[in-house]
């Protein structure tokens, strides 16, 4: 039966007026009774429903000639209405159609899991430990794995590491009390098959299995000569191969030997819920066991019927998704592993969607708040111009291209919320100050905010050079600030003679008030929190918004962080930089590493020693810093001259430092992780990292950019004395890769995504199933579908029910910003 061809027939009717549009041979109304009279097609897997539907239809049609007009409208438009829903139910996803849904029963979904029958009081007690209390929560309680125990295999076909089904006669079974651990309850099976004999063990811990009653109850489950089948993953034991943790069932009797337990395109021959099927792993806690929480949310399962999908029609269509409540239904027991994997992709897809949708909606509310007017008159102008004569060198292609999304931002009246990520030396500050000369050309005020004085003053020393040649003024505002400049700076803020200050978090004070501030540029942005951002955004009205980073990290993340930033990526470097050479070095290697010091220093060149963090005790980090700047400098490196810089010092004595290490009176510098951000001493070569296992590989390549910034070879030292294979596997990514992005997404793949972001203020929502790693392609998908709906239809009026899920997440998107 075709589909598009019935379809085709009510649309000629619709079109012809319904007339009962006469044909070549039959009219309309006889092709439906025609067609209605044979039974559905068997491929449509219709259910007793949908077939009842088909026969009153059928019969309706047969009235069609004595119907007025609205009443034909009405059976045409209910027929094309019906037959689109059952194509929906056929079209792929998955190729092979799901089970049909269930159907309620009389469940709801708010229905408490204890009066669901064969679940009492002391059951629904453990269950709520679990956070399950209703019958929705069960649903939505995902299993954290599934097994596949539909592969059916001879015992002797059986391979380590494969997850298998065996079926065959019991030879066997005993369960007694180890000889060796009074509290542990060992059950054994033998069981064979016409290729060979396979021994399953059980293990039960507890005194309450040790009872002789109990252990004769469980042999007595298992005959000896009764078919059983057994699943696990099969494993090698000092006794031979066997299955790990084994689901085992006795089958009925009257099986044939070695019938397939999944037959090919056939029924399933067992009905059991654990034998031959992909089974619900679910995330447990002690006391509860696995059979407990598969019993409820099987329980629960023909609630999935009842489940709204406010996911819009086309989207899913487009993207092929399921159904949610197919999806769902398929997540807990899926009848084959694609439609594991169909239900799992719907779900993560939601999980991304909602949030999304949420970060982007968010911004669209922002945007209106802004006026929209236009505020940039010469978008190039003079100012401009000027700049790029300067400088002496060309723009990359990566630096060209990210100007010219800042400019076209600049120029649409909406505000910019950009982020410019670029790995350490791609030249951002460059791209920076493009951005800050178009504002100030067109008469804003701007500011540009870093996260250490150390590193606003070195932005302010590249930019006086600049700005003095261009014959604006540019000051410094920081915590150290004397006073009279300060009330200087501050009257020059107010009255807008100052087109640019940069500054610390000095600029966020309240006293610090612009006439005009039309741009912020923020350095390093993940070091500020959320509320400094806005602290400095709210000093101008709607400002345009630039964030950079240099800790460049994996489009996924961003996403998930800042669906609601524009980001463009300098992802290429100026020509002519030498790579670092890097160099994971074990605590037999260190000699070298002093040679490799004295060497780069007596040509001339400089040395950085860095220590972690010890975040425990910042007491101990000092202690650790202070200790190895003696031992250095005492027993190692007399006769070099060892400066020390840490965190507790007075930002006066750390400028000293760095001002003698730039001007080369100190060869080496030993400092704890000041140095990672900005410091820049074209003339240090070397940089050696202690415990570098202690680092994420993001925060140690941005280290390494503190060399190789002139052009003689440059060297990172990585020491550990780490013997754990993952740390050094992880450290081997940078002797091998200088490319920040890959490095970050490397870092990603070892420490997962709290650590990397820092577990606490990461703002990282908490997804269900969803996983940043490898989820990265359902996460574009998600997006580039928010953001057609939301440029479609800005508050989503014609999508109720997704404003409705959109409200109960608030609370991610807020927290976040
Ligand atoms: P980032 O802030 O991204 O780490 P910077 O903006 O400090 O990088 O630039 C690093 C160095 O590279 C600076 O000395 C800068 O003048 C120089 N630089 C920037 N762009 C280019 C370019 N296109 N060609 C050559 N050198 C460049
Ligand atoms: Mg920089």
């Amino acid at each position: 039966m075709d589909l598009k061809r019935l379809n085709r027939a009510l649309s000629v009717e619709a079109e012809s007026g319904f007339g009962d549009l006469q044909g070549r041979e039959q009219t309309f109304s006889q092709f439906f009774c025609g067609v209605f009279g044979q039974d559905p097609p068997a491929d449509w897997l219709l259910d007793g429903d949908d077939r009842r539907k088909w026969q009153e239809l059928g019969s309706r049609y047969t009235l069609y000639p004595e119907l007025d007009l609205p009443e034909r409208q009405h059976l045409v438009a209910e027929t094309r209405r019906w037959l689109d829903q059952i194509r929906r139910q056929q079209e792929p996803p998955p190729p092979a159609r799901p089970a049909p849904l269930p159907k309620p029963n009389g469940l709801s979904l708010e229905q408490p899991l204890q009066f669901l029958k064969g679940i009492g009081p002391k059951s629904a007690e453990k269950l709520a430990q679990l956070g399950l209390l209703t019958v929705r929560d069960a649903l939505y309680y995902f299993p954290r794995d599934h097994v596949n125990y539909s592969e059916q295999v001879l015992i002797r076909q059986a391979k380590v590491g494969e997850t298998v089904t065996l079926v065959g006669t019991i030879k066997s079974c005993t369960c007694f009390t180890s000889p060796k651990n009074k509290a542990l309850t060992i059950f054994n099976l033998k069981m064979a098959d016409s290729s060979g004999t396979m021994t399953l063990s059980r293990f039960y811990n507890g005194r309450q299995f040790t009872q002789r009653g109990w252990q004769e109850s469980i042999q007595r489950q298992y005959p000896k000569g009764a078919r059983v089948a057994a699943s696990g993953l099969v494993k090698r034991s000092k006794f031979g191969l066997t299955l790990d943790n084994p689901q085992i069932e006795v089958l009925s009797p009257d099986l044939p030997e070695e019938s397939p337990v999944h037959g090919r395109g056939g029924d399933p021959v067992l009905r059991s819920l654990k034998i031959g099927k992909i089974l619900p792993i679910y995330p447990l806690t002690e006391g509860i066991t696995a059979d407990l929480v598969r019993k409820a949310v099987q329980l629960a399962l023909p609630a999935v019927a009842l489940i709204g999908d406010p996911l819009p029609q086309d989207i899913k269509r487009t993207l092929q998704l399921l159904d949610l409540p197919v999806a769902l239904q398929q997540i807990h027991f899926p009848d084959t592993a694609e439609h594991l994997a169909q239900a799992r992709r719907r779900l993560v897809f939601d999980e991304f969607f909602y949030l999304q949708l949420g970060l982007l909606q968010r911004r669209q509310r922002y945007r209106e708040q802004a006026q929209a007017v236009p505020r940039y008159q010469p978008i190039q102008g003079e100012l401009v111009d000027r700049f790029y004569q300067l400088l002496p060198f060309q723009l990359t292609a990566a630096q060209q291209r990210v100007i010219s999304e800042i400019l076209a931002d600049l120029r649409d009246p909406l505000p910019m919320n950009r982020l410019v990520q670029g790995d350490v030396g791609s030249g951002k500050t460059v791209v920076a100050v493009v951005a800050l000369l178009a504002a100030i050309q067109s008469g804003w005020q701007t500011a540009l905010m870093a996260p250490t004085e150390v590193l606003a003053e070195q932005h302010y020393r590249k930019l006086v050079d600049w700005f003095s040649q261009l014959h604006l003024p540019v000051e410094l505002l920081t915590g150290s600030t004397p006073a009279a400049k300060r009330r200087q700076i501050l009257r020059q803020l107010q009255t807008g003679e100052l087109p640019l200050v940069v500054g610390t978090h000095a600029l966020i004070q309240p006293a610090v008030q612009f006439r005009n501030l039309g741009l912020v540029i923020i350095d390093e942005q993940h070091r500020f929190g959320v509320e400094q951002r806005a602290a400095l955004q709210q000093k101008g009205d709607h400002p345009d918004v630039l964030t950079m980073t240099a800790t460049p990290i994996p489009r996924t993340l961003t996403l998930a962080l800042h669906g609601d930033l524009d980001v463009s990526q300098i992802d290429e470097l100026p020509p002519g930089r030498k790579p670092v050479h890097t160099v994971v070095v074990r605590p037999g290697d260190r000699l070298q590493v002093v040679r490799l010091m004295e060497r780069e220093i007596a040509q001339g060149r400089q040395v950085y020693v860095v220590l972690p963090l010890i975040e425990e005790s910042e007491k101990l980090d000092l202690k650790s810093a202070i200790e190895e700047h003696q031992r250095l400098q005492e027993k190692v490196f007399p006769q070099f001259k060892v400066g020390l810089l840490h965190g507790r010092m007075s930002s006066n004595d750390k400028d000293a430092v760095i001002q003698a290490f730039r001007q080369r009176e100190l060869d080496i510098l030993v400092s704890t992780t000041v140095v990672e951000v900005g410091v820049d001493v074209p003339n240090a070569s070397v940089m050696v990292i202690e415990h570098a296992e202690r680092f994420g590989l993001s925060q140690l390549h941005q280290l390494r950019g503190r060399v190789g910034r002139g052009s003689e070879q440059s060297y990172c030292l990585l020491m550990t004395g780490s013997k754990g294979e993952d740390a050094l596997r992880r450290l081997k990514v940078l002797e091998q890769s200088h490319d920040g992005f890959f490095i970050a997404e490397m870092d990603l793949r070892f420490r997962g995504p709290g650590e990397v972001m820092g577990t606490r203020q990461s703002g990282l929502p908490d997804f269900a199933l969803a996983s940043l790693m490898d989820d990265q392609e359902v996460l574009e998908l998600a997006r580039q579908a928010a953001e057609q709906l939301i440029a479609a239809d800005p508050h989503l009026t014609q999508y109720p029910e997704l404003q409705a899920v959109l409200k109960t997440k608030v609370s991610y998107t807020n927290r976040l910003h």
